[in-house]
């Protein structure tokens, strides 16, 4: 449920949102379908109105000529009715899609601005300084035989990979490990569908269709493969009020994610960097609205925690408003020192994404009725019903976080070494040696 009355009352800081953020939504538009959409209720409800009034007359006693005026009469309204809830459907139909468009509003923190604009929050660790020759992971990946790129090209195409030997231990493990971490901070470990319908895609504030969508969609029904799996989760309690007593719900989600990279030309595709399938954990929490902000700041120390733990130098920043997305509130992305790369790459990002994704997919919680405490009370006593905030962060995208461990841990015999806190998870194996 969007609040199409908010926005209309609030015109002006909708405006310049949707232009501190380079979106393409047309507020114009949506403006003038929501007063179409009014003007048709009204004209629908006027002549629901009379043709009760008809059917009304109708029951009493009648000359046979006034009754027969009457059903005539009783015949226009319905099809004048008929053709109103008509366009009544039509409207709203492209109300709800050009709304689909229109961004969420903007934390006040937020830098206006590009990508140049992000403001950097902390600096962890250092750049190793290595006295040998490096090699970036696709090199390491071949002379220690963990990585099948071209096979993988062959079979699926370009963007594709075969894990191999010790890489499938790593992959399990970097899963395990982050998986127990997030746990015992109170996380429900998911594992979830991977294909959704396109509806949830779009309720979470994705679009399924289109030119540059990043969605795979399945040919001949309506479903996705999942990106994320912020959009199963986010799914799990679509249409549900929950008890305030329930929240907040944290959760912790392992999944494939798929993603066409449209329009990623030219951007860094090395190896793993930006391939179209790939594991990921997730974490999601549902909240009441007044604790979003400091779960938000929960989710990104949990984030620093992971990653700090395994060692990499990083940085984490406040993304300027143009690089949010839809969704977003407010985001910040971690990232690492990737030495092949002779940059910072993205390993992750956390996102506040308030009512933005639950006023979509219908996910309220009921206050408890506190005496005096609440304002206003509902039918029978209860408080009026409010949407939740919903949050997302990656606690783990397996490749880049692959790309980190083997060319930061790399050795001068070609070897890598496996962080301390994975080895429980890799049945002990401490470093990767070149096979004779
Ligand atoms: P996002 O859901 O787009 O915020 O991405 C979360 C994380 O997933 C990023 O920080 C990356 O580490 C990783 N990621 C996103 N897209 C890709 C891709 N195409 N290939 C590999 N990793 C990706």
């Amino acid at each position: 449920a969007i609040d199409f009355k908010w926005i209309r009352d609030n015109k002006a800081a909708v405006a310049a949102n949707v232009k501190n953020r380079n979106s393409n939504a047309n507020l114009e538009l949506v403006l003038e379908l929501y007063e179409r959409m009014l003007n048709v209720q009204k004209e629908v409800e006027r002549l629901r109105a009379e043709r009760n009034v008809v059917a009304n007359k109708m029951k009493g006693k009648l000359e046979p000529s006034e009754r027969q005026k009457l059903i005539e009469e009783g015949k226009i309204l319905k099809e004048g009715l008929a053709t109103l809830e008509e366009d009544l459907i039509a409207v709203t139909d492209e109300l709800q899609q050009e709304a689909q468009r229109i961004p969420n509003m903007t934390h006040p923190d937020v830098p206006v601005g590009g990508e140049d604009c992000s403001v950097l929050r902390k600096v962890v660790g250092s750049p190793r300084m290595f006295r040998f020759p490096i090699k970036d992971h696709v090199q390491l990946g071949k002379d220690l035989d963990l990585i099948e790129f071209d096979a993988a090209a062959e079979v699926s195409g370009s963007k594709f990979y075969y894990l191999k030997n010790e890489a499938v231990l790593l992959e399990m493990a970097l899963i395990n490990w982050t998986i127990s971490e997030v746990t015992r901070r109170g996380f429900t470990p998911l594992i979830t569908p991977e294909i959704v319908r396109s509806s949830v895609v779009e309720k979470c504030g994705f679009q399924p269709r289109g030119e540059n969508t990043q969605v795979y969609s399945i040919e001949g029904s309506d479903q996705c493969l999942i990106g994320t799996a912020e959009i199963p989760v986010g799914g799990i309690h679509m249409d549900s009020i929950l008890a305030e007593s329930a929240l907040p719900l944290k959760y912790v989600a392992y999944s494939h994610c798929f993603r066409t990279e449209a329009g990623a030309a030219g951007t860094a595709t090395r190896g793993l960097y930006r391939v179209h399938q790939f594991s990921k954990v997730e974490m999601f929490i549902l909240c009441r609205p007044e604790e979003s902000d400091s779960y938000h700041e929960e989710l990104i120390g949990i984030e620093e925690h992971l990653f700090s733990s395994l060692g990499f130098h990083f940085k984490t920043l406040d993304m300027a408003s143009v690089d949010l997305g839809a969704p977003a509130y407010r985001k910040f992305d971690i990232e690492a020192w990737m030495p092949g790369l002779g940059r910072f790459g993205e390993i992750s990002s956390a996102s506040s994404c308030t009512d933005y994704q639950s006023r979509r997919l219908g996910i309220r919680y009921r206050p408890e009725a506190s005496s005096s405490s609440s304002p206003k009370k509902g039918k029978g006593n209860l408080a009026p019903t409010q949407f939740v905030h919903t949050l997302n962060a990656t606690a783990c995208a397996v490749p880049r976080m692959m790309i980190c461990l083997l060319e930061n841990f790399q050795q001068d015999d070609g070897s890598v070494i496996i962080p301390e806190p994975l080895r429980p998870f890799t049945g002990g194996l401490e470093v990767i040696t070149p096979k004779s």
